[in-house]
């Protein structure tokens, strides 16, 4: 799995924060998105996928990947 951000659409919701810390931050000045992990290990994946759903301006895109 990959994840690529379109940071510009960010609203700064921050549910991606709140539903997989691991892997998103927020930006402290204006409150969007950081990605902390490009390819997250497998146990976070439907963390990441989850947060990618509930993101309100589907900032998070998921490139799926068949070896990870
Ligand atoms: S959930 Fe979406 S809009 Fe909200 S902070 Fe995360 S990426 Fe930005």
């Amino acid at each position: 799995m990959k994840i690529r951000l379109e940071p510009h659409r960010c609203v700064g919701a921050g549910q991606c924060v709140w539903v997989a810390p691991q892997v998103f931050d927020q930006n402290e000045q204006d409150g969007t998105v950081r990605l902390l992990i490009e390819a997250p290990p497998a146990e976070l994946h439907d963390f990441v996928r989850e947060a990618a759903r509930v993101c309100p301006a589907r900032v998070i895109q998921i490139e799926e990947e068949t070896d990870s």
